[in-house]
């Protein structure tokens, strides 16, 4: 009597559970499939139970469900597979909106030994739905990465910004001192730019500095590093770029900046602007060095009459 109670009672379990149980024997035969499993493939207890799970699934993964459930026939012990690994067994379609990205339902897996006199009989395997853990997954990723974006940018130009330049120089400057080769860094700095943002006002000078950074974003080799380095100062760096071509890439920004006046709201803004470029040499002990003989060169532009670019030599 206790019996027949705790056998139907553990039966309702099977039937009700919020995730999907079935049995499968040495032949990968079914020998029970419950209600999760019939309500999401579609298919009843009658028709799978009896046949080989692949009768009704054909486009299960044949060969890696065939070894996971030996091995757990021969080891008598549980083996898992999340759904990060492989993010579903069965193609059951999800409830969640389709704006999260997910084609199937992900699925984590169970696959548990029934021993009946210390040998494995068949073998259980659970499937839960982790969807909704998969999506927030997915979400944090992508906000992890925005973020990581928005850290390395300059919020005004959209460039990279200085601490993510210092970044790249610094592994730039290291490869070139363990493997020799080439490598630039030009600073610019617009020319007389307080005046700008005098005669124009403030919101002016900020669209002014959105342009040239776009100008001179176009010109520049992807391989080079471009960021804003502060107010309206620039650098970029060259890697695999000895100092005379750099010089050459120094005129080209120039001409980029200085050529066609900005025109904002109505108005037209001639600017110009100032270029100092170094190489990295025997000698220079750091990129903090690098960074100061461009500087030097930059004043020197700025000392001679602005509007040109000079080589630290
Ligand atoms: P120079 O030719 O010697 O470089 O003259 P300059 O007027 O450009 O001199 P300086 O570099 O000392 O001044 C830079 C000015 O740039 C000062 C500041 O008002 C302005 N500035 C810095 N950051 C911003 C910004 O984000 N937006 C705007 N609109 N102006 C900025
Ligand atoms: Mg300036
Ligand atoms: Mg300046």
């Amino acid at each position: 009597m206790n019996d027949t109670v705790t056998v139907s009672l553990s039966d309702l379990v099977v039937e009700r559970v919020g995730f999907g149980i079935f049995v499968l024997d040495r032949d990968m035969k079914v020998l029970m499939w419950n209600r999760f499993m019939q309500d999401h493939s579609g298919l009843s207890a009658e028709k799978v139970v009896g046949k080989s799970i692949f009768a009704n699934f054909p486009e299960l993964p044949r060969v890696w469900l065939t070894r996971k459930l030996e091995s757990v026939f021969q080891l008598g012990s549980f083996a898992f597979s999340s759904w990060e690994q492989r993010p579903y067994l069965f193609k059951f379609d999800h409830d969640r909106p389709i704006t999260g990205g997910v084609d199937f339902m992900q699925q984590d897996c169970t696959f548990m030994p029934l021993t009946r006199d210390r040998e494995v009989v068949a073998v259980c395997v659970t499937i839960s739905d982790v969807t909704h853990v998969s999506i927030v997954q997915r979400e944090r990723e992508e906000a992890v990465a925005k973020l990581q974006e928005y850290a390395d940018r300059d919020g005004l130009t959209g460039i990279a910004n200085r601490r993510y330049f210092e970044g790249r120089l610094r592994d730039e400057y290291t490869r070139w001192q363990r493997y020799g080769g080439d490598m630039s860094v030009l600073l610019f700095d617009l020319d007389h730019f307080k005046k700008i943002n005098d005669q124009f006002g403030h919101v002016v000078g900020d669209t002014v500095l959105r342009e040239m950074a776009q100008r001179v974003a176009q010109v520049v080799r992807i391989q080079d590093t471009f960021g804003r380095f502060g107010g309206e100062e620039f650098a970029l760096l060259l890697p695999c770029t000895p100092l005379e071509d750099a010089m050459q890439v120094a005129e080209k920004i120039r001409h980029a900046i200085g050529d066609v006046p900005v025109e904002v709201q109505g108005v037209c803004v001639p600017v110009t602007a100032s270029v100092g470029g170094a190489s990295a040499r025997v000698g220079v002990p750091n990129y903090d060095v690098l960074i100061n003989e461009a500087d030097a060169a930059l004043y020197s532009a700025k000392r001679q009459g602005r509007n040109r670019s000079v080589a630290y030599i």
